[in-house]
């Protein structure tokens, strides 16, 4: 057991000045009180008050914090009343140890009404002053350590309340440190065998990966040594419980889980941060989508860092975390941080109740206490207040009332598939609480969701990258296959017709049907789907269909063209091509007649963009690619060049983008950044506060007066993203900003 001196010199290391009187009174003050009375494992009971002081150390709390901790128990187990405690420690521990006691007398009761009853009372008492909540919650970590001593009948309930309630209350109020302890004890007690299947499946993995893991702590370590950031490289490990959580949630196995290994990145400062992702992704390629900043957009509950997940050495997909020492301290002890910052700020009045009003997740439990006194149902508050409380899941309903549990970030397009893979495959739209919501529209906790259905839908395979269920996405794949093919069969169509236009033929698919066997192909989808893939040439067609065809009939409207800068050129096979010159594909005639209409990557052709992107606004146009459709590139793009003298791989396109689009188009800029403390994250906030995406970030060049970038972003049109250079040039932190090959 803890010494008296022991417990001082613990609080002494993190507050030097520490009131030694007050600790000494309380702890002998609750040693003599509980005197000779046993916990059910043996132990003195005085052990309990003493563990869950000692884990309140651990988080830094101030004095008074750890001697209501030693007296929690007292009013309620011994002959100590509050009259007494106000006495001794004066009115305010007397108030806080007479809180922690109606909550004592809440615990277990199983039935729901009560259970609503003790939630209610609980989040009354946390609203007077948060320390009660941290008490709290140190007592009920102890107790869960200790639950094996507890009668087996007990313990399960025990495990399920803290797995319902205490888990996702930590979690709200960001102490994730005490949430992931409190989940993986009670996993071990709920469901024992799907505990020990999970973590000897992480020990082995770890275990067979350790070699590798090492590597990559020395790669992160001598990167961040050359760039000169001052950083702490930490490799963590997955919870059993998230593993398990995540593999039913998105129906996973094991092995696609991506983030069982991870790093965590601490680093000075905010601006360390920018500069250590500008390394990092400069030096490995990054998984595409996973990048987040939850630093310019900070989590509801206060949490803020950068997360981005690269491929590592050895194949392997690793997850960053990067932040400063003071997130990491929030992300560890959320709302309890903000008690440290203020008792080491110089008052340390033990006003604790006024600490952390300004942060996001006080304001959480101060909306929520609102609802409860308005709400007179307390199963339903008990409903509600559940829901809100599981951070990482969304509860939806269809309109028949059938509850969906989805894993957040889900949009109707999960929703659907969750309820049938039918309804998923024929989802065209969705209704969010009676109003027509774009299907890209993340779900939130209450929401009914109505699916509008058509049976002529298939759907794009865009969907895929944006569904986050294991069940949707698997659907997706399944019924994309398909309609991949008519994609490339339709451009297949699209490029016959102007080929054979161009040669003064008129095209017929019927026309194909005589010439399959020449061509090689079983019917008429699959010579169109092989042009429009880039496997069959169109003239080898046209001279399929049109055995007398020759180069000669290659000549309609040429003088005007050629005024327009239109030559004629002959490809590798002698065969003669009419192609739009520099000066034609530079004209300000588009969209020309006959051009294949581009609605992104969510409409109904293969396309994808230029890696330094185009957007709605550019003039375009499309290059075949073999395999995988039309690449898009702004006209003026240099790497075009590369395509001259392939004139059939040339292909008109234009934009046909819907006002209401939800899509956004990648656009790559390149920016000089002044070596300023505070000038990436300026720039960070400058794209988010201009409603874009930071897609990828990269360093090109680093000199001691300033960094050249080169950032990935997504956005609207042109108009926005010139508004969004024009902002970046007159950042003060910035001296150039242009596009790249746009
Ligand atoms: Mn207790």
């Amino acid at each position: 057991m803890m010494r008296q001196y022991e417990l001082v010199e613990r609080v002494q290391r993190y507050k030097p000045d520490v009131n030694e009187a007050l600790l000494n009174k309380a702890y002998v003050y609750a040693m003599q009180k509980h005197g000779h009375q046993k916990r059910a494992s043996g132990d003195p009971y005085f052990s309990h008050p003493l563990e869950v002081a000692a884990i309140l150390t651990e988080m830094h709390m101030d004095e008074a914090t750890i001697a209501v901790a030693l007296l929690h128990d007292t009013i309620e187990d011994t002959t100590a009343t509050r009259a007494e405690i106000d006495d001794l420690f004066g009115p305010e521990m007397g108030k806080l140890v007479e809180g922690l006691t109606k909550l004592k007398k809440l615990d277990l009761v199983s039935k729901k009404a009560e259970q609503a009853e003790n939630l209610r009372k609980l989040l009354l008492a946390i609203s007077e002053d948060v320390r009660v909540l941290l008490v709290k919650l140190a007592d009920r970590l102890h107790n869960m350590r200790t639950l094996d001593h507890m009668p087996e009948a007990k313990r399960l309930r025990i495990a399920e309340e803290t797995m319902d309630i205490y888990a996702p209350l930590a979690g709200r109020m960001g102490m994730q440190g005490m949430r992931e302890e409190l989940e993986e004890i009670a996993f071990r007690y709920i469901n024992p065998e799907a505990y020990r299947a999970v973590t000897a499946r992480l020990a082995e993995i770890f275990e067979r990966n350790k070699g590798v893991l090492t590597d990559i702590e020395k790669a992160l370590s001598g990167l961040f040594e050359k760039h000169a950031i001052n950083a702490g490289v930490k490799s963590r490990q997955k919870k059993p419980w998230s593993v398990f959580r995540k593999m039913e949630a998105k129906a996973l196995s094991f092995e696609q889980l991506s983030d069982i290994f991870g790093f965590r990145v601490v680093v000075d400062t905010v601006e360390d941060c920018y500069r250590a992702l500008g390394a990092i992704h400069t030096t490995w390629s990054m998984v595409p989508g996973r990048f987040k900043d939850y630093i310019s957009t900070p989590k509801q509950n206060d949490y803020r860092s950068i997360h981005t997940t690269i491929v590592g050495p050895s194949r392997q997909r690793v997850e960053l975390q990067i932040r400063t020492r003071e997130m990491n301290k929030i992300a560890e002890y959320g709302v309890a941080a903000h008690s440290i910052y203020k008792d080491t700020g110089g008052k340390t009045n033990g006003a604790g109740h006024a600490i952390s009003k300004e942060t996001n997740a006080y304001a959480w439990l101060r909306r929520t206490i609102e609802q409860l006194a308005e709400g007179d149902n307390p199963e339903d508050f008990l409903e509600n207040t559940k829901l809100e409380l599981f951070q990482d899941q969304v509860f939806c309903f269809t309109p028949k009332g059938m509850l969906i549990a989805l894993p957040r970030g889900a949009t109707p397009i999960d929703f659907a598939y969750a309820v049938h893979t039918d309804v998923g495959d024929t989802c065209v739209g969705a209704k969010v609480n009676g109003r027509i919501m774009p299907l890209m529209t993340e779900l939130k906790n209450g929401d009914e969701v109505e699916i509008i259905r058509s049976k002529a839908q298939v759907p794009p395979a865009a969907w895929e990258s944006v569904v986050v269920t294991g069940k949707a996405r698997a659907a997706i794949r399944r019924a994309t296959k398909n309609a991949i093919r008519k994609q490339y069969s339709g451009l297949g169509a699209r490029i016959l017709e102007r080929a054979f236009e161009r040669a003064g033929k008129n095209f017929t698919k019927e026309s194909l049907k005589p010439v399959l066997h020449r061509l090689a192909r079983k019917d008429i989808e699959d010579v169109l789907a092989s042009v429009g893939r880039g496997e069959l040439a169109s003239t080898d067609v046209m001279k399929a269909v049109f055995p007398d065809y020759k180069d000669e009939r290659v000549t309609p409207a040429a003088p005007k063209q050629r005024e327009e800068g239109w030559s004629k050129i002959r490809n590798a096979a002698g065969m003669l091509f009419q192609i739009p010159g520099r000066a034609a594909r530079k004209d300000k005639d588009q969209p020309r007649d006959g051009a294949v209409p581009i609605r992104g990557v969510r409409g109904d052709l293969p396309v994808r963009f230029a890696p330094e992107g185009a957007v709605p606004g550019d003039r375009i146009v499309g290059i075949v690619q073999p395999g995988t459709g039309i690449t898009i590139y702004p006209i003026q793009s240099p790497a075009l060049q590369a395509f001259d003298d392939q004139p059939e791989r040339w292909i008109d396109v234009r934009w046909d983008i819907d006002e209401r689009t939800k899509e956004r188009f990648p656009a790559r800029v390149s920016v000089t950044a002044i070596n300023a403390p505070g000038s990436l994250a300026d720039i960070a906030q400058v794209v988010a506060s201009n409603d874009a995406n930071i897609h990828t970030l990269s360093m090109v060049r680093t000199a001691p007066d300033f960094t050249e970038m080169l950032i990935d972003l997504e956005v609207w049109d042109l108009k926005h993203l010139n508004r969004l250079l024009s902002q970046l040039k007159d950042n003060s932190s910035v001296s150039d900003a242009r596009r790249v090959n746009g």
